[in-house]
Order: C-alpha cells, then sequence, then structure tokens
C-alpha cells in the first residue's frame, strides 16, 4: 500500500436521533479498509441548507488517514450511507436524510469527474461544514480556495447557529 492520504469526510443527518447516526457514521468509518481514524469534530447542530422547511441537522466532520483511491472511498462512504438505510429513489437533493456522508478534501488534490468533484463544490459555503473544520485545523488548506479559517470568516452569520452539542 502507498502512504496514505489524509482525507476529510463531512457527516450529517436530519431524521430519527440524528446524533446516534453520525455517531455510527464515524464508527463506519474507522472500520473502512486500509483506513484509521485520524480526528473528529464534536456533533454540531446546525440550521437545514437548501430546502429549509426540514428538521435541523447534526453535523460532524472527520480525518481520515486511508490508503483508499478517492473513488473507492467514495463508494465506500455511499455502501455506508446505504447500510444506514437511506434511499436515493426517495430522498430529495438536500432534502432530509438518515445518513450523508461527504468527501470534502483528499489531500491537497483536486479532483472533477462525473461521480466525484474534491475539494466538495460547496464546502466554503457551508457554516456546517467549516465550523467543525475549524475546530480540528482552522489553518487547513483548502485547495484552491484558502484556509479554512478564512472561508469561516465568510460565513459568519450562518456559522453562529451552528451549536456544538452540549454547549
Ligand atoms: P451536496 O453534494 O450538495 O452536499 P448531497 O450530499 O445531498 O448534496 P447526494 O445525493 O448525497 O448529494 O450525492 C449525489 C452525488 O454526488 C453522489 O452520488 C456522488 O457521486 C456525487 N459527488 C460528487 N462529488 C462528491 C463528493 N465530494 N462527496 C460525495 N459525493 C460526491
Ligand atoms: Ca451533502
Ligand atoms: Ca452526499
Amino acid at each position: 500500500m502507498s502512504a496514505p492520504t489524509s482525507a476529510w469526510i463531512g457527516l450529517g443527518s436530519n431524521l430519527a436521533d440524528p446524533a446516534s447516526a453520525v455517531e455510527r457514521g464515524l464508527d463506519a468509518l474507522a472500520d473502512l479498509p486500509s483506513t484509521r481514524l485520524g480526528a473528529r469534530s464534536r456533533l454540531y447542530r446546525t440550521a437545514p441548507w437548501g430546502i429549509t422547511d426540514q428538521p435541523s441537522f447534526v453535523n460532524a466532520v472527520a480525518r481520515i488517514e486511508t490508503g483508499l483511491a478517492p473513488l473507492d472511498l467514495l463508494d465506500a462512504l455511499l455502501a455506508i450511507e446505504r447500510r444506514h438505510g437511506r434511499d436515493r429513489e426517495r430522498d430529495l437533493r438536500w432534502g432530509p436524510r438518515t445518513l450523508d456522508l461527504d468527501l470534502l478534501l483528499y489531500g491537497p488534490m483536486r479532483i472533477a469527474q462525473p461521480r466525484l468533484t474534491v475539494p466538495h463544490p460547496q464546502l466554503h459555503r457551508r457554516a456546517f461544514v467549516l465550523v467543525p473544520l475549524a475546530e480540528l485545523d482552522p489553518a487547513l488548506e483548502v485547495p484552491g480556495l484558502g484556509p479554512v479559517r478564512t472561508l469561516l470568516a465568510g460565513v459568519a452569520e450562518d456559522a453562529a447557529n451552528c451549536r456544538a452539542i452540549g454547549d
């Protein structure tokens, strides 16, 4: 296996005990082949994005150290979603879901393929991603866009609505 790559995963859920769903998602990441969980954020309760008329979300991010290639990692994330009861036939994009796993960053790579865009195309606009990323690594560079802390300053208003659970 070649040297592992640091990849960042965004997790979200807003149905049927979302905090447990995100925790199970984090456990599933740790169990992926050739992969170790490097760091995980706290859980955040966040306002829905895109379609605002739905329950609030629980979000978190994780850094994994993985030997999986980007598309293999994407397939592994989609398989975890399916195991957690996500039904893509029924789901609306940006709508309610039991568990959503997005590949945010894969090392310093920029990827533009039909099934996979990295950095995740909405990352820099989403406080529910930038707030937990900044908890773990504010200096993290988003390729082509700059450090997380600078991107977070651009969504400061939304960031006020992302609250760590338990705070
Ligand atoms: P968004 O991508 O805006 O957060 P979403 O998570 O609701 O929306 P999904 O329905 O979960 O979107 O994903 C649709 C498709 O997006 C997936 O089948 C996958 O092929 C593609 N995709 C492209 N880039 C990525 C990425 N970086 N991470 C996850 N999926 C991606
Ligand atoms: Ca998503
Ligand atoms: Ca997704």
